[in-house]
């Protein structure tokens, strides 16, 4: 039988070696005191091993045999319903039979209390075989673990610590019905005029003399929007200036909205309309609504004017998750491309054995490697930090002297971590998914234009990957913006940094540490270049100014918009630095402590040095003509 776990040389290495799963099943097992639950390391790892299995079986025999079906089938409105095809139904019978929507939510909720890794892991094998399936099936769990995580963030779970069990908790019965597979729910944030610039959004929230309060608006791009229980976010504060903290994201406010109700006959009461189904490039089986909503009754989440926070909470975990998804597309593509590429003749050999394609199969193959690395070094950092937290929150909960100590000392560098690799993630994934799908069809030649192998329909679904959960240039921006706030807070941090790789790269007595130090001073030099100049302009712009004015126009008067202009050019190409950076080092860790690993990383450091001097050239040497051609406008603008 097909399995995409088994197949999977790279995927198994994580279970087997690559992570460090200790002390992730310790946090996850609540130091094994809990009743029903594991009692070591090794029972725990056992059985997400199993789950691997299951999930590449039923990946492999199960969806990636009705991908073709599911995307030819689509989905469509019917009598004010979103309904999916057949196959898509198939799939969604099989994965409630497996039990996989309620993976990692606690025992006492229905759950099996696995780690987020697996499910992220299992979602890469589901997107391999269809992304639209794994995209729809992270709206069932995903969504019963964000409104399990909303609660326990508002205060309203209890947590018995005795017995590391969660006696209440205020979603309780959305949560379970979630996690059975009879309901899924939405994250509701795009509006029409409200994409990127979420300080944009119109849709209301308005309370009655009761209390109770209700939604009034529109949104669009929703993905699973016909499910149940949509987490909306919707404005509650009006701000008198743009000085008043309830202004632009200050203003918004999370809630949980029920679309439907079901009567006993079977007959639907809806409060949220579904005006429209999009019919979309790709991602055919994963329904994209646009809804209305008109005064329909809502809970808050949390306080008023804490949606923003409220989505970021969420956000992470979704962007880890597109990253999965984003190496299980492209390690489709791969695949397919290789297959095909070793039975196609053409010149007298198979044109696998053509120098050009087998440079591009090499590259192909290295880079999913290389992501599948940063992918699950991002997510252990983030549920680590999320689970050390937890027991932060809960008096009690960290019993022993060792889990106290391990919360006080890991939970900073957890957190410093996932916040660096998250978005690294998210972007090189996305881009290289689109990348590596368009080689695919590439290699397929003029088949690959045609439905007959699927390359195609790989290109269609990858090109959302750079769009949603915020975009290709949004990740580039924030991940420009902490680099360099960073360096600007921590200056001797900085140059202690650069120092020392400057020092590895030369000195280090390991010829592949010397190279990922050399990728490391390209990248930091590149920030130091894009902060001296930064400073430089600010400088410049101070001539008008009064020296007695300096000091507060250098500690306070910063407009990111115009100070950053010449960095927010080249976000995106520090953004690749940045990521080849990280990737350099965790592989240089894998390699370190196995052997074996050091064939990938001289394979992956032949590309990235070339590439990472390339993208210094550019940063430093390109980009004021652009910026020369902005900045009447840019002067317009800041004089409204
Ligand atoms: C299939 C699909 C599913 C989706 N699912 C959901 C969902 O479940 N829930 C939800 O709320 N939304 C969802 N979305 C919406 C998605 O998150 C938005 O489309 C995305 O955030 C971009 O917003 P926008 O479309 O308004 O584009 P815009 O914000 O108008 O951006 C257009 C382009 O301009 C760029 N841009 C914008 N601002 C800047 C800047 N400051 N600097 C540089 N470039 C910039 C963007 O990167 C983009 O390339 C989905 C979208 C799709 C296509």
């Amino acid at each position: 039988m097909a399995n995409f776990f088994t197949d999977n040389e790279d995927l198994r290495f994580y279970f087997e070696e690559g992570i460090d799963w200790d002390p992730l099943v310790e946090v996850t097992e609540y130091g094994y005191r809990t009743a029903d639950g594991f009692k070591s390391a090794r029972e725990a790892v056992g059985f997400y091993r199993d789950v691997a299995e299951m999930v590449g079986e039923l990946s492999a025999e199960q969806i990636a045999t009705r991908a073709a079906d599911i995307d030819r089938e689509g989905t469509r409105l019917d009598g004010g319903e979103a309904k999916d095809g057949p196959a898509m139904t198939a799939v969604f019978e099989a994965l409630k039979a497996a039990e996989l929507h309620r993976l990692c939510l606690p025992r006492e909720l229905g759950g099996l209390n696995a780690p987020l890794l697996l499910y992220f892991l299992a979602g890469e094998m589901i997107a391999r075989a269809d992304v639209s399936v794994m995209t729809h099936h992270s709206f069932h769990g995903g969504m019963a673990m964000a409104a399990l995580a909303y609660s326990v963030h508002e205060g309203t779970t209890d947590i018995d610590a005795v017995r590391a069990h969660v006696s209440k908790t205020r979603f309780s019965s959305a949560i379970e019905e979630m996690a059975r597979g009879d309901a899924w729910g939405s994250m509701d944030i795009t509006e029409p005029n409200a994409g990127s610039d979420m300080a944009a959004l119109r849709t209301r929230a308005e309370q009655d003399e009761n209390g109770r309060w209700y939604l009034t608006g529109q949104k669009i791009f929703i993905t699973s929007g016909h499910g149940k229980y949509h987490f909306v976010i919707a404005r509650t504060e009006d701000a008198k200036d743009p000085n008043d903290p309830f202004a632009g994201l200050g203003g918004l406010s999370m809630f949980l909205a029920k679309a439907y109700e079901d009567g006993p006959n079977g007959e639907r009461r809806r409060f949220v309309t579904i005006d429209r189904v999009e019919e979309k490039l790709g991602h055919h089986g994963s329904v994209t609504a646009a809804l209305s909503f008109d005064r329909t009754p809502a809970e808050l989440v949390g306080k008023r004017g804490e949606g923003f926070k409220y989505m970021l909470v969420l956000m992470n975990n979704a962007r880890v998750g597109v990253g999965f998804e984003s190496i299980g597309l492209a390690e489709n593509a791969y695949r397919m491309a290789r297959a095909y590429a070793e039975e196609r003749r053409s010149m007298g050999k198979t044109i696998a054995q053509h120098e050009m394609i087998a440079d591009y199969l090499d590259e192909m193959r290295t880079d999913i490697q290389a992501l599948r690395a940063l992918a699950v070094e991002a997510a252990y950092h983030e549920e680590a930090s999320q689970k050390l937290a937890l027991l932060g929150r809960f008096a009690g909960l960290a019993a022993t002297g060792r889990e106290k100590e391990r919360m006080e000392k890991e939970l900073p560098m957890h957190r410093a971590r996932s916040r660096r690799l998250t978005p690294l993630l998210k972007y090189l994934a996305a881009e290289k998914a689109v990348e590596i799908a368009r080689r695919n069809v590439q290699i397929h030649g003029g088949v690959g234009y045609t439905k007959d192998y699927g390359a195609e329909k790989l290109l269609r679904d990858a090109m959302v990957l750079p769009i949603y959960e915020g975009t290709s240039q949004i990740q580039a921006l924030m991940a420009m913006k902490d680099t360099l706030v960073g360096a600007i807070r921590r200056p001797h941090e900085f140059v202690s940094r650069l120092a020392q790789a400057r020092l590895r790269a030369m000195s280090s007595r390991d010829p592949l540490e010397r190279r990922v130090a050399r990728i490391q001073s390209f990248s930091l030099s590149a920030q130091q270049f894009l902060l001296t100049r930064t400073a430089a302009g600010k400088l410049k712009s101070l001539a008008d100014v009064p020296v007695s004015g300096w000091r507060d126009a250098l500690t306070k008067g910063w407009d990111p918009k115009r100070d950053f202009s010449l960095a927010m050019l080249h976000a995106e190409r520090l953004m690749k630095l940045l990521a080849d950076e990280a990737i350099g080092e965790i592989l240089l860790a894998q390699a370190s402590a196995h052997p074996k690993r050091r064939e990938l990383l001289v394979r992956w450091l032949d590309r990235a040095e070339l590439r990472a001097r390339a993208l210094h050239e550019e940063i430093t040497t390109t980009g004021g003509r652009i910026l020369a051609m902005l900045a009447p406008e840019q002067e317009a603008l800041a004089a409204e």
